[in-house]
């Protein structure tokens, strides 16, 4: 039994894992075969995102095999084994009952190999793996459209996509994960039906789009408008074609044409103490996707025939708001996101800025997220980067001290010295730290110096008191 080493790459380390969980099953007098994404992948010399095994064992009998196994999908019964190099699923082979509501079968049949594989939903997807000797079981003709790089469907592409609509989606995200074409007769079932996406609930839809675009950026979006998903998917986007912008700062074309190449260009900030999470990506992405969003609604044209997209930042705060809102993504992903739209136009004035303004803004703990979307703003349009160097140049500056140091006074501070508690507290805050963050302020003492000087005598004290 293979053991998993301390120097297997992750991905080895996963695949010893699910073999053992295989090798555990077949032990016990079940079939048990790796299927899915994990077989395709490792065909194609790529890394698996997770694995997958399926099994003749019903769940109850996985469960009992495997103590730790926790049990999804209540319904239909998938058992996750935890394991410390990711998870390993265990699905028992099934056939699915008819389809309701554009998403589920009403129930699943347990039944053999062949007749799982066609329940899945494109061939490339449908292949198995016989974990002693490393055959491929191919029951959809699966193979050959790894060997052309081709998605199709399994079975009749409509009737497919009619069960399950999400299925449209992933048609286009593994085309675009993988560098394969679409089918033909796959993809004119997906023209047919895309309006059917509008019927794929939100959080389904949000995970799929982030898929799409960590494993596409501008291609996927490209791809969803080739496929004719765009109106019914993201209607707000699909409207950015067309808007022309200036030519002199966005030589490359309209809006649509500007966030593809944004979304191709955006970079993860790397080489920071903390390694950008899942949710950093999923913040990045989609504050590229919306940063313009706003533009088609602001657009106006001055009598020279210069174009105009007055308030486009802060329109786009709130439509990238209500656009996050309805794909149910968390409120931290959407303050995020509305905070790196919000500063999207200011950032080119930072070199304007007065220090306390500038101070603060650098001190942004997204200002990575910030510089990230601005240099693929930047790349995607003039690719004049000296706003980014000035920023830059700052934070190095900064590297030693704090870039908004302790407060030299505190709201306590001005209560011992008389002022009443109020929102005045904060206005006279702010006032000291910009004094502090400009220099003209130097420690405390001159600070309650100061505010006894400029803000009105707190009650019953003389003010030079
Ligand atoms: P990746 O993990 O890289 O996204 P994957 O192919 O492993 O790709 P998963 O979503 O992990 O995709 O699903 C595992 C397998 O389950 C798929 O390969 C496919 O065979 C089947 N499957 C998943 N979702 C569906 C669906 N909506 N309809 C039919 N089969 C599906
Ligand atoms: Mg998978």
């Amino acid at each position: 039994m293979p053991r998993v080493t301390t120097d297997a790459t992750p991905t080895e380390a996963m695949r010893s894992e699910a073999l053992a969980v295989a090798r555990a099953l077949r032990a016990a007098g079940y079939e048990a075969l790796l299927c899915g994404g994990a077989v395709r992948d490792a065909l194609l010399g790529r890394a698996p995102t997770d694995y997958d095994v399926a099994t003749s064992a019903t769940p109850e009998q996985g469960a009992a095999l495997f103590p730790e196994a926790v049990l999804v999908g209540a319904q239909f019964g998938v058992l996750v084994l935890p394991r410390e190099a990711g998870d390993v699923e265990v699905a028992t082979f099934r056939s699915d009952d008819a389809y309701v509501d554009g998403r589920r079968p009403t129930g699943v049949t347990f039944s053999d190999p062949p007749t799982d594989a066609q329940r899945r939903d494109f061939t490339v997807n449908g292949l198995f793996e016989d974990p002693e000797t490393g055959a491929i079981l191919d029951h959809v003709d699966g193979l050959p459209d790894v060997k052309r790089r081709l998605v199709r469907a399994i079975g009749d592409p409509a009737a497919r996509f009619r069960e399950d609509h999400l299925r449209i989606l992933r048609a286009v995200r593994f085309a675009v994960q993988l560098g394969f074409a679409i089918d033909p007769g796959t993809m004119d079932a997906i023209r047919e039906l895309a309006p059917l996406v509008r019927e794929v609930s939100s959080e389904r839809l949000r995970d799929e789009l982030t898929k799409l675009l960590r494993h596409g950026r501008g291609t996927g979006l490209r791809m969803l408008r080739d496929a004719g998903l765009l109106p019914h998917v993201l209607p707000e986007i699909d409207a950015m074609q067309g808007v022309p912008q200036p030519p002199n700062f966005h030589p490359e074309g309209d809006v649509f044409v500007h966030t593809c190449l944004v979304l191709d260009g955006a970079r993860l900030p790397e080489g920071g103490e903390a390694q950008p999470s899942k949710e950093d990506e999923s913040v990045l992405l989609w504050a590229c996707l919306l940063h313009d969003i706003a533009k088609p609604p602001t657009k106006s044209v001055d009598p020279d025939g210069r174009i105009r997209f007055n308030g486009h930042d802060k329109l786009g705060v709130e439509m990238s708001e209500a656009i996050l809102e309805r794909f149910k993504f968390p409120n931290r992903v959407i303050e995020r996101v509305g905070n790196l739209i919000r500063a999207h136009i200011q950032i080119a004035s930072t070199p304007d800025m007065r220090p306390a303004r500038l101070r603060r803004f650098l001190a942004d703990p997204d200002i990575e997220m910030h510089l990230a979307l601005h240099a693929a703003d930047c790349g995607a349009s003039h690719g004049d980067m000296r706003i980014l160097e000035f920023c830059r140049g700052q934070l190095a500056a900064y590297a030693d001290e704090p870039i908004v140091p302790a407060p030299l006074l505190t709201g306590a501070d001005l209560l011992a010295m008389g002022f009443a508690q109020g929102p005045r507290i904060g206005e006279i805050l702010r006032w000291v730290q910009d004094g502090q963050l400009e220099g003209t302020i130097l420690d405390s003492e001159d600070a309650a110096r100061r505010v006894r000087e400029r803000f009105s005598a707190p009650t019953g004290e003389d003010p030079r008191g």
